[in-house]
This record gives structure tokens, C-alpha cells and sequence, in this order.
């Protein structure tokens, strides 16, 4: 098989100094994990590159998978051969006759990575292309916008002949940027902050409160089709669901309606720093974006946050809903996110939540009861599910619901 190879180019880690070993090791481990499936492939790397030997593997359904992982810039199928002259004329007419060259026209881009090979750059373009032109019929060159465009890529250990480059998913190899807990509802932003963090190299743990009989196992399920769906961008996710009923029903009961969201975030705040302690992580992550809800204006956050000095990641803050709704739609959570299930919050949420509150009011209401018992009991309590693995595809499980 003539394009026995894949090609990948790395991103933003190029440039990461020291650290750069590191990146590159969570890289080929990301890259080995999302295509653990497909068991002829071998793996091997230079300083600048990562490639896979196909061993007789179809490569296209590589690219869906590889678009997944986090730190690849681009990559590209590609034919292999010697750095030699001769070699690579002849593996460059075979590329070009694979495309079905009649009545086309092509271009060769060459490039010459490795300095001491004879040739440069035009001249290989002008003796590959000659060769091409020679052994072809109706063919010809356009250098300006051709039908085929040959690269080739001449280094020290071998010779890469390219057609085209799939854009990678950038951002940074996930794991490479510290541990962080998500809070993640079941709405639709949540998951679109996980993806973002995880596109910045942050490895992530799911928190998720759950509020029985008032939420029923499958607003649960959606939770845990929505971790899964963040999976194939760094492999297994720990989701930690937190039973958080007598808390809400307590917080009803002792908290003025118009401060009971104000409280209630405030404890799954304390609960999430709780567990983010044990699992020895170091920020928490939201779905919030600045003035979106009553719960999300900058008193709101003002007044929530005094509870913790852990650093909180707030991927969408600047961002409007239908830029969110977009990410959510491509990486296949929206359709998950907008099953009818309510969670928690929304059975509690109250008619008039204060867009206003102030630290010392809630302070006040809260201090008339211990809450501090229920959150360690709440945290003695959680349930850990290992989540891995991909679930169907969005439209499948819409239909499951009809
Ligand atoms: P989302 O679409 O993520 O639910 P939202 O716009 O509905 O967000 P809120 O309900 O105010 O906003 O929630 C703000 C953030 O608080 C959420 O993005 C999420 O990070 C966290 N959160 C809310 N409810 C829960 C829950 N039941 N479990 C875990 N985290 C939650
Ligand atoms: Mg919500």
C-alpha cells in the first residue's frame, strides 16, 4: 500500500521549552489511547513528529479520531520512502497517478528539512515534477491554484509524500495542565466548559449533585452520557455524584426564597472544593457565563465565592449562548444536554432569585443552622463512577426518547 503512514504535526507544544518531553509523552499516550481499537498500527517519533505505520490499515477511519486529540496542529496520510533521488521520483508519479491525473493539473511543494541532502527545494520541485510530466498523459503544471498538490517533505530518515492536511484540534495534550474538578448539571454549558479545559491540557474529575426523589435516575444517566461524551479527549473521567437532597430541602426551609439559589450554589461550592481536596486537584470549573442567570451576575459571584479561595475556571464567561450552543452541537452534547430531564436546581429554582445578594445577608441566614455536618456527610457519601468510553451517536439517542 502506497500511503502506508500518517503524519502529525505537533501544535502549540513545539515552543514548550523544557516541559516539551513531557507534552510529548501525554501526547503519543492520547494519541495510542484513542486509537487503541485499531491494532496493526505502530508508533514512532522524531523531535517534531509523530508517525503511525499503517501495516495494511484503511487510514481513513483514523481521522475522525485522531481531530479529537488535543496538541495535534495537522496531519496528513502519507506514502514513505527513501531519501534518495530516484526513490522519491518514483514514489511521487505513483502518488500523483493514485489521484486520477487525467485532465488535471498539479503542482509539486517541496521541501527540504534535512540541509545536507543535494538537492533544495526548487530544484527537487523542477526534477520530481519533470518526472511526473514525463511519465503521465494529460497532465500539467499550474502553480497557482492546482488540482494536485504534491508535498514533499525530505528529511533525514526518509521521504514524506503529502496530498492533504486535516486541521488538527490544537490546544495542549490534556493532562499536561494540572488536575481540576467540573461541576457539570446536565445543562448545556457545562460540558462545553469541560471540553474547553480539556482542550487547555487540564485533566478533569466530574462533580455532579443530585437531588432524589426530586431528580429521578435519568436526569443521573444524562450526566453520565455527557462525561462520556467528553472521553475520547483524554480517556477516563472519575464522576463523583453527590446526594445532595437533605441539603436543598434544609436550605428551603431555613434560607429566605429569594437567597435559596444564592445558598445552594454557595454549598455545592464547599462540596466541590471538599472533594477536589481529596482527589488532590487544584481549581474548580463552571458552565457560568457572566449576566446568562439570576446565579450568574457579578454580585452573584461575588457572593458565592466568598466561600473558597480555590482558584474557580470559568471557561464561557465572556460567551453568549449561541456560540456556546455551537461548540455543544459539535462536540455532540447538545443533543444529550436538551433531554427534558430537570436537575436540581431547576425544581428549586425559586420565582424571584436576587440578582443582588449580599455577603453578609447570606451569611446571616446560613448561620442559623449546621450546614457544615450535612456537607461532610454529603462528601462521605458520593458515589465514584469510573466513566470511559464513547456512547452512540447524538441522533440515536434522541430517537431513543420517542
Ligand atoms: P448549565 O447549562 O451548565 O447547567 P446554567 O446556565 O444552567 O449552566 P446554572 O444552573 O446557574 O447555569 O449553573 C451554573 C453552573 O453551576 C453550571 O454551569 C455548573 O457548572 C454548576 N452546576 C449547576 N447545577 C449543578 C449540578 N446539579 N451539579 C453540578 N454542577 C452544577
Ligand atoms: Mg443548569
Amino acid at each position: 500500500m502506497l500511503y502506508d503512514h500518517i503524519l502529525i504535526r505537533f501544535g502549540e507544544i513545539s515552543t514548550k521549552g523544557r516541559n516539551r518531553k513531557q507534552f510529548i509523552t501525554k501526547l503519543k499516550r492520547n494519541i495510542r489511547f484513542i486509537l487503541k481499537d485499531f491494532q496493526n498500527l505502530t508508533y514512532s517519533s522524531t523531535r517534531d513528529r509523530f508517525y503511525i505505520t499503517l501495516n495494511g490499515q484503511d487510514p481513513e477511519p483514523l481521522v475522525a479520531p485522531l481531530k479529537k486529540v488535543f496538541g495535534i496542529q495537522s496531519f496528513s496520510v502519507a506514502a514513505k520512502c527513501k531519501s534518495e533521488m530516484n526513490e522519491i521520483k518514483e514514489t511521487a508519479l505513483q502518488a500523483v497517478r493514485s489521484q486520477n491525473p487525467e485532465g488535471k493539473t498539479f503542482k509539486v511543494s517541496a521541501k527540504r528539512a534535512d540541509k545536507t541532502f543535494p538537492l533544495d527545494s526548487t530544484k527537487l520541485n523542477y526534477e520530481i515534477g519533470r518526472h511526473i510530466l514525463v511519465n503521465t498523459n494529460h497532465l500539467k503544471v499550474d502553480v497557482h491554484h492546482p488540482d494536485i498538490n504534491l508535498r514533499v517533505e525530505v528529511r533525514k530518515e526518509a521521504a514524506y509524500l503529502t496530498f492533504h492536511d486535516h486541521i488538527g484540534a490544537a490546544g495542549l495534550p490534556a493532562g499536561t495542565s494540572g488536575r481540576a474538578m467540573l461541576m457539570l448539571s446536565g445543562g448545556i454549558d457545562s460540558p462545553v466548559a469541560g471540553y474547553l479545559s480539556l482542550k487547555r491540557g487540564l485533566e478533569i474529575e466530574v462533580v455532579h449533585f443530585f437531588s432524589p426523589p426530586y431528580t429521578n435516575e435519568r436526569a443521573k444517566q444524562k450526566v453520565i452520557d455527557l462525561t462520556k461524551q467528553l472521553t475520547p479527549y483524554c480517556g477516563t473521567i472519575n464522576l463523583h455524584i453527590v446526594p445532595f437532597t437533605k441539603i436543598q430541602e434544609l436550605i428551603q426551609k431555613q434560607v429566605p426564597e429569594n437567597y435559596t439559589m444564592t445558598s445552594t450554589r454557595r454549598m455545592m461550592l464547599q462540596i466541590t472544593d471538599m472533594i477536589r481536596e481529596k482527589q488532590q486537584a487544584l481549581a474548580i470549573i463552571t458552565g457560568e457565563s457572566l449576566g446568562q442567570v439570576a446565579s450568574q451576575t457579578l454580585d452573584s459571584m461575588y457572593a458565592i465565592n466568598e466561600v473558597t479561595s480555590t482558584p474557580i475556571l470559568r471557561p464561557l464567561i465572556t460567551m453568549d449562548k449561541l456560540e456556546i450552543i455551537d461548540i455543544a452541537k459539535t462536540i455532540d452534547t447538545y443533543g444529550i444536554s436538551s433531554r427534558p430531564y430537570e436537575d436540581c436546581c431547576t425544581i428549586f429554582t425559586p420565582a424571584a432569585p436576587k440578582t443582588k445578594p449580599k455577603r453578609e445577608k447570606i451569611n446571616r441566614f446560613e448561620s442559623f443552622v449546621d450546614f457544615d455536618s450535612l456537607l461532610k456527610e454529603a462528601v462521605e457519601q458520593t458515589e465514584m463512577i469510573e466513566i470511559t468510553g464513547q456512547i452512540r451517536p447524538q441522533h440515536t439517542e434522541i430517537e431513543d426518547l420517542l
